[in-house]
């Protein structure tokens, strides 16, 4: 019998003994186009450099360290970046893809913003290294990942006592398990009365933690800083009696067109760092469906204002005299103290100097003092303006003089109502020419500039005062409060 061998078949069997070879190259293939993928997407979370950012800004807003962030990137210079790099942001396990920030507002807490963004607590809270309610702060930066980035701009619906979820979706015509859905709730028995949920029209949008009778919230110019004045405003409804508080000292708000507004002066020395931030209200009465009012309470974060150490200031010892200057900056502080409920003035204040001295300072607010060798226990209250002995002063703004007289530290002193918890001073003067009591207008000569009091030489010490708190007083002459 002979055995006849196709010689083709014998090629073909001569191919599988290169299978190995030919799966090798072709696993090098595939390997190789997902390298390729991978250089298209960072391998974990990532964010796209914009313009402007700086590596330090980039650390701060994603709470790394900044070597860390280098490390992961292999960044060896952090003044190397360029606009359109992706950074993988280290520390954020099983999560992917790019991230994006939003400036947080007042007015969220975890679980509102979990809801807006449609993203769980959890994730939200680990994304952003919160690690308490605290954490979140109006200003400061918040990290979402961009398949997130959409808020919901659902109508809010809050749970009130002695209604049922149910009840809650019919009256605002909603489906109780898409209400369910929506916010993360474990069944309709389980939403809390206080709780404020996110409805599923867009009709409007406002601050997650607040009841729908607050339409909006918002702090001006944030962040919060040593010397500045804060302004707040809050829209809803009408008849709201509201109040406030910054670290237990009260805030006043005013009704205003269709707003309520509140000044806010930060002081100077207050320590930087986290203070709460409180806004309550009480609904008009015969107002049932949202119950009696809220209670709200957020911490903001003061920053330092950075301001300068004077050289040590040498005045005559019974200036610094406690016996002396005690009882009268108790009068001082007691001046500022009444709220009038009038805003007499409108606009930017206008320089209380001639104008060939209103950009002439000789010493700015805040700057840190000591007086003949003394700890730097003191600020500079005001704003110092040149002039000489003789120089004209003018009201700044409309308002009523509380206060003409001469003082120890503070020389020929002058006190102007403006309205709404804010005042203005004027020291060291050699003429007074208004009495308590004086409305004065814009413009209208009030006294002359001098050299009285704890001085050391002639200048206008001038102040503005907002909740009784001394702020700086060039805010205001570039700024329109409110
Ligand atoms: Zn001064």
């Amino acid at each position: 019998m002979i055995v006849s061998v196709d010689l083709s078949q014998i090629r073909f069997l001569r191919y599988f003994l290169y299978l190995p070879v030919f799966t090798a190259v072709l696993s090098l293939l595939f390997s190789t186009s997902s390298v390729n993928a991978q250089s298209d997407l960072p391998d974990g979370p990532f964010y796209q450099v914009q313009e402007g950012d700086t590596l330090w800004d980039i650390a701060l807003r994603f709470r790394v360290p900044i070597d860390e962030l280098q490390q992961a990137n292999g960044i060896t210079d952090a003044a190397q970046i360029d606009v359109g790099n992706q950074l993988v942001i280290p520390g954020l396990e099983g999560i992917q893809g790019l991230l994006e920030t939003r400036t947080m507002t007042y007015g969220e807490t975890l679980r509102s913003l979990s809801r807006r963004y449609r993203l769980p607590e959890e994730k939200l809270a680990r994304l952003n290294h919160l690690t308490s309610p605290n954490s979140i702060n109006p200003g400061s930066m918040l990290v979402i990942p961009a398949q997130y980035d959409n808020p919901t701009s659902g109508r809010r619906v809050g749970v009130r006592a002695g209604k049922s979820l149910l009840e809650l979706a019919m009256l605002n015509d909603v489906n109780p398990w898409e209400l369910v859905l929506a916010n993360n709730l474990p069944g309709t028995w389980s939403a809390l009365p206080g709780d404020v949920l996110v409805g599923l029209d867009d009709e409007t949008d406002g601050p997650g933690a607040f009841l729908e009778a607050i339409e909006d919230v918002s702090i001006e110019d944030l962040p919060f800083v040593q010397g500045k004045t804060m302004v707040i405003r809050i829209r809803g409804m009408p008849g709201i009696e509201l109040s406030g508080s910054l670290n237990g000292s009260e805030i006043t708000f005013f009704s205003m067109g269709d707003e309520y507004v509140a000044l806010l002066g930060i002081h100077a020395m207050q320590e930087p760092g986290l203070y709460p931030l409180n806004i309550s209200g009480k609904y008009p009465p015969g107002e049932p469906y949202f119950g009696d009012g809220f209670d709200f309470s957020q911490s903001v974060l003061i920053r330092d204002g950075d301001y300068p150490f004077d050289p040590v200031l040498t005045v005559a010892p019974e200036t610094i005299d406690p016996k002396v200057t005690e009882p009268e900056d108790e009068l001082w502080e007691s001046l500022g103290v009444n709220v009038s409920p009038k805003k007499l003035w409108d606009g930017v204040f206008q320089s209380p100097v001639p104008d060939v001295f209103k950009d002439c300072w000789t010493s700015l607010y805040g700057s840190r003092r000591s007086y003949n060798g003394g700890p730097y226990d003191y600020y500079h209250t005001g704003l110092d303006l040149c002039g000489g002995v003789g120089t004209e002063i003018f009201a700044p703004a409309p308002g009523r003089v509380v206060f003409a007289e001469p003082l120890t530290v503070r020389g020929m002193a002058t006190v102007i109502d403006h309205g709404w918890g804010v005042y203005t001073a004027y020291d060291h003067q050699s003429e007074i020419y208004v009495e308590h009591g004086n409305f004065v207008e814009p413009g209208q000569l009030i006294g002359l500039g001098g050299a009285t009091g704890r001085v050391t030489g002639p200048h206008l010490h001038w102040e503005v005062w907002v909740g009784g708190i001394q702020v700086d007083p060039l805010d205001w002459l570039m700024k329109s409060f409110p």
